[in-house]
């Protein structure tokens, strides 16, 4: 199987691609398979496999008290990868984060990842930790995805987390990065968000996976304003399928996104999550269909909480 960045890099209609969320601790798997069985069969080039920073946690202990724990509410990412490789012969994009992790302990993930054959990463800083107002690494960890993408390139070289010499990974690792249509929630302006892609880019990321948009000028710009950075690189747009009430408000304060007017008046006029969910499926094979036409790469789906609605579209635009 050829890289998912040779692949993006190549001539090819544009393709259908897709991210899933590991369950939470303590369920089962089984409806993971359902959702991979359900968008398996319109043909993703690659499946991205999300990764979730250790939380803190607070369980009520009776009488008042609360114990509080840190965990991983979704571990399993690699495991996940695998199992899309052997069981549905699909590229898997596993996520590298820097989280909370140590340069050793990324160095650890990198090193299962090869052994099982899984050299397609998206490299990415990962979400603050919830109850936090700003993003804190683990002392010997990294602050920007940028810093990780250096250790990977090292890694790739036989260079180790502590320095010493190892031999040079093969194939390397290959990986895409995030980009920001609206600009991340963090950057000062538009324009130093995009100096800090370029970094990313220049540390040896082949593509870029932008945030979810919903009005396909603000993707069709950032590409332009990208090109004219020298940003050459494939820049695969990322759509979200709306499907609740609770997502309106959800989405402007979380990813600070503009939902455009016309979407708005729409939603409106909205009572159910079932009224949002059909909205939702209707703008998003507009956009899907006019990005298709813009002979766009892949257009790259986030699935969670919204699997049967991807289908709905792909069934529709692919
Ligand atoms: P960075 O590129 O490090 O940028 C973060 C901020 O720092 C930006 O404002 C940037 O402008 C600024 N910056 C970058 N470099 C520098 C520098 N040298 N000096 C000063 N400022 C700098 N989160 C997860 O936890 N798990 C996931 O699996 C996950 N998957 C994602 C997939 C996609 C496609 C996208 C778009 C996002 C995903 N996220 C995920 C969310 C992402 O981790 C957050 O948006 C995070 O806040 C930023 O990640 P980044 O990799 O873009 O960070």
């Amino acid at each position: 199987m050829e890289s998912v960045a040779s692949f993006l890099a190549s001539e090819h209609p544009t393709a259908f691609s897709f991210e899933i969320l590991p369950p939470l601790r303590g369920k089962s798997i089984n409806n993971t398979y359902a959702d991979l069985d359900r968008l398996v069969e319109f043909n993703p080039a690659y499946i991205n496999i999300t990764t979730h920073r250790t939380e803190v946690t607070y369980r009520h202990i009776g009488g008042g008290s609360y114990r509080q724990a840190t965990s991983r509410r979704r571990p399993g990412t690699v495991a996940i990868a695998a199992v899309i490789r052997e069981r549905y012969g699909v590229r898997p994009v596993p996520h590298i984060i820097c989280g909370e992790y140590s340069r050793r302990e990324i160095e650890d993930q990198l090193i299962d990842l090869s052994y099982l054959g899984i050299n397609d990463i998206l490299v990415l800083r990962g979400d603050r930790e919830r109850s936090a107002s700003t993003f804190i690494c683990d002392p010997d960890g990294h602050e920007h995805a940028a810093s990780l993408a250096d250790q990977i390139v090292d890694f790739n070289r036989g260079i180790m987390a502590d320095g010493t010499e190892a031999e040079p990974v093969f194939p390397p690792f290959t990986f895409g990065v995030a980009g920001y249509p609206e600009k991340h929630e963090e950057a000062m302006n538009a324009q130093i968000d995009l100096i800090n892609l370029k970094h990313k880019v220049d540390a040896g990321a082949s593509y870029v996976v932008t945030q979810m948009f919903f009005d396909n000028e603000k993707y069709f710009d950032f590409v332009k304003r990208a090109r004219e950075s020298g940003i050459t690189v494939p820049i695969v747009p990322g759509i979200k399928p709306l499907t609740s009430l609770r997502q309106l408000s959800l989405i402007p304060r979380v990813f600070h996104i503009d939902l455009p007017p016309v979407l708005a008046e729409r939603l409106l006029q909205c009572k159910t999550d079932e009224d949002v969910r059909e909205v939702g499926v209707e703008w998003a094979i507009a956009q899907a269909r006019e990005l298709k036409a813009a002979a766009v790469p892949s257009i790259h789906f986030y699935a969670m909480h919204a699997v049967q609605s991807v289908a709905r579209i792909a069934k529709e635009v692919y």
